[in-house]
């Protein structure tokens, strides 16, 4: 792919690479009415202060911007090769990202970064740049100055994480919760790893420790044939039948009531019965936004322990969807899957690094 490269600023302590995908960041509206992206080099002129700050600055922009909700494979590949490529070169990595699918490019690319100790942060706007009362500016100016805050020559972050609205969020935990107000994003099962204000206030028990010897590797086989079965009540063995039942679908996160819990019919359970004898793996997620999966709490969630549905704790859905589609295509099968799919990769559950 031809990646366009433009340097903003050459002078400063700390070095940014800005990698642009697209997003209402930099869109501006088309001849029928509609936002769609356009290139970087009219982003910057929106943006002087990029100039002025202490950083050196370099923009590399995908070819053909692109709204996230188009988001492929293959761009989080992209993404996860622009900073493979530009590691030794950058202190940290800024991604001006959509935010319909931010949290799930996050989590994907906190997978694939094998090793990382730089800071790669995604961020983008409610408003495009462009817009009088665009959230853009703060947001991407505020994104490099925690992507090049550091301690002696140590960043303080060195984790993939989602900046937007004032917070920082760990990338595996975050969430898009609201489409119309600019507090666009949480991450309601872990706590801010920043909040801005007059100062950057880091909540420093909370991040990632730093690893000096790590070294990066990035992993980038990934298999799509993953489904989401989200329950509802009056949902037909029919619909159900047909969510599972495709051959090439090898995972399933199953979204629950609640903590865990699924109608106790004994057709539901033994079309998710029949999945895992076909050798499906099935996570269970919440509906619910905080609160994690407790399988055997309910008489409601008993069943799917009995037949071999693993718990996700308190795993996001985008968190679960992007782990399947990274365990599977990294080839891990059996009992290996289960415990690696139950235990935090990259921060995403429990409250423990592992
Ligand atoms: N549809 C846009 C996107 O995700 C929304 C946004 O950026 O806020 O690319």
């Amino acid at each position: 792919m031809k990646y366009k490269i433009v340097n903003i600023n050459e002078t400063g302590e700390r070095s940014v690479l800005i990698i642009y995908t697209g997003g209402t960041f930099g869109m501006i509206q088309d001849e029928s009415g509609s936002l769609a992206p356009f290139n970087f080099g009219k982003v910057v002129d929106r943006v002087p202060e990029l100039k002025q700050l202490d950083i050196r600055l370099t923009v590399i922009s995908f070819p053909k911007p692109i709204d996230s909700s188009n988001i492929l494979i293959q761009d989080w590949k992209d993404m996860a090769y622009i900073i493979e490529e530009n590691y030794a070169q950058y202190d940290a990595f800024v991604i001006l990202h959509g935010t319909d699918t931010m949290a799930y490019s996050a989590s994907m690319l906190s997978y694939m970064l094998e090793g990382l100790n730089k800071p790669v942060i995604l961020t983008g706007a409610q408003m495009p740049i462009g817009s009088i009362r665009s959230d853009a500016r703060e947001n991407l100016i505020t994104a490099l100055e925690i992507a090049s805050a550091h301690n002696d020559s140590t960043p303080i972050v060195s984790e993939v994480c989602v900046y937007f609205n004032y917070l920082l969020l760990r990338g595996s935990r975050s969430q898009k919760l609201r489409s119309s107000t600019f507090a666009a994003f949480e991450s309601e099962n872990y706590p801010r790893l920043a909040q801005a204000g007059i100062e950057i206030e880091f909540n420093y028990p909370v991040l990632r420790p730093y690893d000096r010897k790590s070294r990066l590797k990035v992993k980038n086989h990934l298999d799509p044939n993953v489904v989401i079965l989200k329950v509802f009540p009056g949902i037909t063995r029919h619909v159900v039948e047909a969510i599972l039942g495709g051959s090439e679908v090898k995972g399933v996160v199953l979204e629950s009531f609640g903590s865990g819990n699924t109608m106790k019919f004994d057709w539901f359970l033994n079309c998710l019965k029949q999945a895992i004898d076909d050798d499906k793996i099935i996570l269970n997620v919440s509906q619910c936004i905080g609160g994690e999966v407790e399988q055997g709490k309910y008489e409601t969630s008993k069943g799917l322990n009995d037949i071999g549905v693993l718990s996700g704790g308190d795993i996001t859905t985008e968190a679960a969807v992007t782990k399947m589609m990274f365990l599977l295509g990294s080839g891990e099968k059996d009992n290996r899957l289960k415990h690696l799919l139950t235990h935090s990769l990259a921060g995403e559950m429990d409250s423990v690094w592992e």
